[in-house]
């Protein structure tokens, strides 16, 4: 090989991020935090493929939406030629499972999931070509009541992950006779102001005019806003269903506005829709949306069974927790092993299998491309892993069958500093770690270390 020949770096892909170890600590806590408060509320997790088949999408989240339209990354099968799609979102491939495995048998069902979702947007902010969503589907539930408990379970997780000034906005967006009708009237409407019109209303105009409310052309804002209003075409069913949720949100003291012009970018919603929004990411605001979605189980093909459901942002929530001041950083492992000379190297090996079946986190100093490390740059290393002790095993400590256990955090005991017998070592760390008191509760135990002063 040519001595100047440069080899070109491989990079990653374009909007899709490396999480990198430093940042584990945060999603963990977020991960966990989730987990519980699902738990809480009786969902179980449910892990769909992250490939589906293209129709899936387009058939369930409708040919003319965003997605569907230019967001999905889709690639045909080199083998046989099916065509694929890497999922933009998981409630289409949620309800296909439920649907291919009859989850709702035996009655309705509370599932969650989370993972990577792919769309090829403009990466920018909050916005990525690779991003993770979070995401909760009540499959067969009908009554207001489990909107509102999806809605009240987002608030406990913004407040166990000490989330503030997120807030909630709330719409009806009705049944399908009430949409069509609406519908109707809005295309006509649209039609007598078709010279207001921009290139995209107009390509919609026939195919998704719900969606030309949405424009963020400022010259069309005045006509959109003097447009027919879905929410005055709620019958009867809709009014209730949508005030019993209200009702829910107020006893439960959770802050909401309605908000008329709330319709969310899939068709397959019906009746509720919401979003949590915070004003502190820009204009990546959104962290949380979801609705209600009767229609598609039977759009699928399956029996026709109601549902609700959200998908959160994780990344605009984790950029939330970091400005909040929710990084922590915890230590690495309780025990770093420190060691120097071939039989020293050995014994920390063994010593470190010992410490982890009694249940300690341990971390083994090896040797790098630098060495072995001295023992003062090994002891740098302990104290940056943020260990309680470095277990040292040197020649001397090798010779006598002893370890010498040093307090990386307590300043006041003997120097910091005790040696003991190799075979009490880890008794004496599981005591340490555990809380044990170094001089009671322990005279009667011959395997005790008794540290002298
Ligand atoms: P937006 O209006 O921001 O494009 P959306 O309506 O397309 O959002 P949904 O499909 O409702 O988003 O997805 C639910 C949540 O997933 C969003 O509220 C947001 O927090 C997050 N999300 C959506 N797209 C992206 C993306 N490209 N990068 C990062 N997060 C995203
Ligand atoms: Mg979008």
């Amino acid at each position: 090989m040519s001595e100047n020949k440069k080899i070109e770096k491989i990079t990653g892909v374009k909007g899709m991020n490396d999480i990198l170890p430093d940042d584990a600590p945060l999603w963990e806590l977020f991960e966990n935090t989730v987990q519980s408060v699902l738990k809480s509320y009786g969902f179980q997790q449910i892990r769909t493929p992250i490939v589906e088949s293209t129709h899936l999408f387009a058939r369930g989240l409708g040919e003319v939406t965003d997605i569907v339209e230019k967001e999905m990354y889709s690639f045909e099968d080199a083998l046989n030629g099916d065509k694929l799609t890497l999922r933009p979102e998981n409630t289409a491939g949620i309800v296909r499972a439920a649907v291919e495995h009859n989850l709702t048998y035996e009655g309705p069902k509370r599932v969650w999931y989370t993972g990577p979702m792919f769309r090829h947007e403009k990466p920018q902010r909050g916005r990525y070509r690779q991003f993770h969503q979070v995401g909760a589907e009540a499959l067969g539930f009908s009554g207001p009541d489990i909107d509102a408990e999806l809605i009240v379970m987002c608030q406990r997780l913004w407040d166990d992950l000490g989330l503030q000034n997120i807030r909630l906005e709330l719409n009806s967006i009705g049944d399908a006779p009430e949409r069509n009708q609406h519908r109707a009237d809005l295309i006509a409407y649209f039609e007598s102001h078709k010279e207001l019109l921009d290139a995209e209303a107009s390509r919609r105009l026939y195919s998704n005019p719900l969606r030309i409310l949405d424009t963020k052309n400022p010259a069309m804002q005045a006509m959109v806003n003097s447009a027919p209003k879905l929410f005055d075409y709620l019958g009867e069913e809709s009014k209730a269903h949508f005030e019993g949720i209200q009702k829910i949100l107020r006893d439960n003291s959770i802050p909401f506005t309605i908000n008329t012009r709330l319709v969310r970018g899939m068709d397959y919603y019906n009746r509720t829709v919401f979003e949590w929004v915070t004003d502190e990411l820009g204009s990546q605001g959104t962290v949380c949306g979801g609705g209600r979605y009767d229609t598609l189980f039977s759009i699928f093909g399956g029996k026709a069974t109601p549902a609700c459901g959200f998908a959160m942002g994780v990344e605009r929530l984790l950029e939330l927790m970091k400005a909040s001041g929710e990084a922590h950083n915890p230590a690495q492992c309780d025990v770093y092993l420190v060691h120097q000379g071939e039989q020293g190297r050995a014994q920390s090996f063994v010593l470190g299998e010992r410490l982890r079946d009694a249940g300690l986190d341990v971390v083994l100093h090896c040797a790098s491309a630098a060495g072995a490390g001295s023992f003062k740059s090994q002891m740098k290393k302990a104290d940056a892993s943020g260990a309680a002790y470095a277990a040292i095993i040197g020649d001397d400590e090798a010779n006598g069958d002893t370890v010498t256990i040093k307090s990386m955090r307590d300043l006041d005991i003997n120097n910091n500093q005790v040696n003991v017998p190799f075979s009490s070592a880890v008794d004496y760390l599981v005591d340490q770690m555990t809380g044990a008191s170094e001089t009671d509760a322990c005279c009667d135990d011959p395997n005790h270390i008794h540290i002298h002063h």
